[in-house]
């Protein structure tokens, strides 16, 4: 189970490549939960979850912020938290950012029972 990978936080940047496999592995049970009845949604993407160019990336947070947007939308888990509009350089944001995606992952984990 990926989750408690998600939850903790890197500091630096072997930890931030470790936190980006678990985050997308993470994803992909959602994927593969979301892919069976009652949802039976195919075209959910993991993509480009395990590669992201630099905290700058914004083509990465807004991938992220779209996949997290959808599974809220099929989950009826509301809006959701806004994951896209987001300093990931800077170290309070980061931090933030970091828990609100974590509350989201948990949340789904607990809907899904998985
Ligand atoms: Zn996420």
């Amino acid at each position: 189970m990926s989750l408690p990978y998600v939850f903790a936080a890197p500091n630096d940047k072997n930890g931030f490549a470790d936190w980006l496999y678990w985050h997308k592995s993470d994803h992909q049970d959602f994927v593969d939960a979301l892919s069976l009845p009652p949802f039976s949604i195919l075209h959910l993407p993991t993509y480009p979850l395990d590669i992201m160019v630099n905290l700058r990336d914004k083509n990465w947070l807004s991938a992220h912020a779209n996949i997290h947007s959808v599974i809220n939308e099929v989950l009826g888990t509301g809006e959701g938290a806004d994951l896209e509009a987001v300093d990931l350089t800077k170290p309070k944001e980061r931090e933030a950012w970091y828990d609100l995606n974590y509350q989201e992952h948990r949340a789904w984990r607990t809907i899904l029972g998985i």
